[in-house]
């Protein structure tokens, strides 16, 4: 039922959320599924680790992440009239499912991406200084090399784009 991430890290999902602000992790025909017993709550008859919350009392739905994420709250409003998008509220009938509607759960699928994003362009920074990292390993042994072929600093320095003194104090006492 969840959403995964290009580089598979994040699985996320719009939960409902239950009185006691636990958060679903899956729905039966009985209600919604909640981990942990409290004693509030009839446990699952197939999973013993999880109560039924019944669909009428769920408070509201919000975005939830596998790596610890959680979304604003979409509070659920008792009338139509009280259903408001732009203020994070919704209807749906005491006598249906209390999944979030198609308009809060696309609504929470975006803000699942936003919270991806910088996580995806730090990953890309990571790429970048991991072949920096190694560029920067493979720059070493060639001027190793190099001295040891009997180049001077001078033209070590030149073939880097630094001065003869620059490559000297970068290079020098190394080895
Ligand atoms: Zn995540």
């Amino acid at each position: 039922m969840g959403w995964i991430s290009n580089d598979n890290e994040h699985e996320g999902w719009a939960a409902a959320v239950a009185p006691d602000g636990r958060l679903s992790s899956s729905s039966s025909g009985q209600g919604i599924l909640v981990e942990g017993i409290t004693g509030r709550y009839q446990p699952d008859k197939m999973l013993p680790d999880y109560e039924v919350v019944p669909d009428r009392e769920i408070v509201g739905w919000r975005g939830a992440c596998d790596c610890g994420w959680r979304g604003e709250l979409w509070e659920r409003v008792p009338s139509p009239a009280t259903a408001d998008f732009s203020l994070r509220r919704d209807y749906v009938s005491p006598d249906e499912f209390a999944n979030a509607s198609t308009t809060v759960e696309d609504a929470i699928h975006d803000e699942w991406k936003v919270h991806l994003a910088p996580l995806e362009a730090v990953a890309g920074v990571e790429a970048a200084a991991r072949e920096y990292n190694q560029a920067g390993r493979r720059l070493d042994k060639t001027v190793a090399a190099a001295k040891a072929a009997g180049a001077s600093w001078t033209d070590i320095g030149r073939a880097v784009g630094i001065s003869r003194q620059s490559a000297h104090e970068r290079w020098a006492d190394r080895h």
